[in-house]
């Protein structure tokens, strides 16, 4: 089917003003608006007929194009001498946007000048050892980023040409358009605010500013970082866009569980077994620290189960602090097993001359027992 002339669907004359081109649409637009008209084929044809005729007629070299070259101008590969790629269907919801855009909800969020060109944030994890978060470290850690093309300095142009100002928003960046009595602002949809347009891209990057590459840094990692501490190196993520903020880097660290310590923010925990000999005639036993080193604890005669034992200043640093935490050691008797024949005898003997002064838990329960029994 033949198309119509854009004027002749406005029912407007070719010499007609912008004021009267938009005046025209506004009124087809409003009487076949697809909102008025549900599932109605034939006024949703005209109102698309409509928006495309105006989207042509309201920009200038559009307009010059259609008035030598008609609808051949905008036909794939057709002869339209302006450099523009023709009538796309994204052309058309653009000017459906600027009449009814923010009214119709979330189509297109309109964000400031720069806060859409800013690089990405970047995530990367580190898993490390107790070790390593107790003396802090320096480490070589390699990702894969976007960094700013040096070839074009990030603009994004071919070295020696410059982007023209962007022809839909006339380089403001905004556009405006007029819904009823309002006049409603919007990030230009073309340039994404930028108020350039790039004509002759830099062949290193395809006019992206940016590249791709994998990147090398040495990374700090501070003493006393704990499992699921987020460190943020600022500026290195990936690089922006036309001139936007380096985003961050985020590093999440990960402290590999340990053989020996269990790690309670600055706190570490053990438990130590002793015999129970050495339970009850005491010892001085010598402990492993977290700094690699040892440390000996005097395990006082006739300890018990379970009693714990603090080292102050043996535990982890504080971050960002020159203070430490402290080491707790809890001593766990270990009941010998596998008893050879000398160790038996001696047990039995130990049994046979065992009195109650020395077992004052036993004595007092099984008092405690024969009260029960009694009443
Ligand atoms: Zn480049
Ligand atoms: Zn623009």
């Amino acid at each position: 089917m033949a198309k119509r002339d854009y004027y002749d669907v406005l029912g407007v004359r070719k010499n007609a003003s912008p004021e009267e081109l938009k005046s025209a649409y506004r009124k087809l637009a409003v009487k076949y608006h697809p909102d008025k008209n549900p599932d109605d084929k034939v006024a949703e044809d005209k109102f698309k007929e409509a928006s495309e005729a105006y989207g042509v007629l309201s920009d200038k070299s559009k307009k010059d194009n259609y008035d030598n070259f008609g609808h051949a101008a905008f036909e794939n590969g057709g002869g339209g001498q302006g450099g523009f790629g023709g009538f796309s269907g994204a052309d058309f919801s653009d000017i459906f946007e600027d009449f009814f855009g923010d009214f119709g909800g979330n189509r297109r969020s309109s964000r400031g000048r720069n806060s859409n060109n800013r690089g990405s944030d970047l995530r990367y994890d580190l898993s490390i050892t107790l070790e390593e978060a107790y003396s802090g470290k320096k480490q070589n850690i390699q990702f894969s980023t976007s960094e700013k093309c040096n070839t074009c300095k990030g603009n994004g142009c071919k070295p020696g040409t410059s982007p023209d100002r962007c022809t839909y928003c006339g380089g403001n960046g905004r556009v405006r358009s007029n819904q009823g009595f309002f006049t409603v602002q919007q990030t230009c949809p073309q340039c994404s605010g930028s108020g350039e347009e790039i004509t002759t891209p830099c062949n290193d990057c395809n006019g992206q500013g940016n590249k791709q590459i994998s990147k090398k840094i040495s990374v700090t990692i501070p003493k006393g970082v704990d499992d699921g501490t987020r460190i943020r190196l600022a500026g290195k993520g990936e690089a922006g866009t036309r001139g936007g903020d380096t985003g961050d880097l985020y590093l999440f660290i990960n402290i590999k569980s340990h053989d020996l310590f269990k790690r309670s923010d600055v706190n570490l925990f053990f438990e130590f077994p002793i015999s129970v000999a050495d339970a009850a005639l005491g010892t001085t036993i010598e402990i492993p620290t977290i700094d690699g080193k040892k440390a000996k604890i005097k395990i006082p005669d006739g300890t018990q189960d379970g009693k714990q034992f603090r080292l102050k200043g043996k535990g982890m640093p504080f971050m960002r602090r020159g203070d430490y935490g402290d080491l707790y050691v809890q001593v766990k008797t270990e009941v010998p097993v596998y008893l050879n024949k000398e160790q038996k005898e001696l047990l039995e003997r130990f049994r046979k001359i065992e009195n109650e002064k020395s077992n004052p838990s036993i004595k007092k329960f099984f008092q405690k027992a024969k009260d029960f029994w009694k009443n």
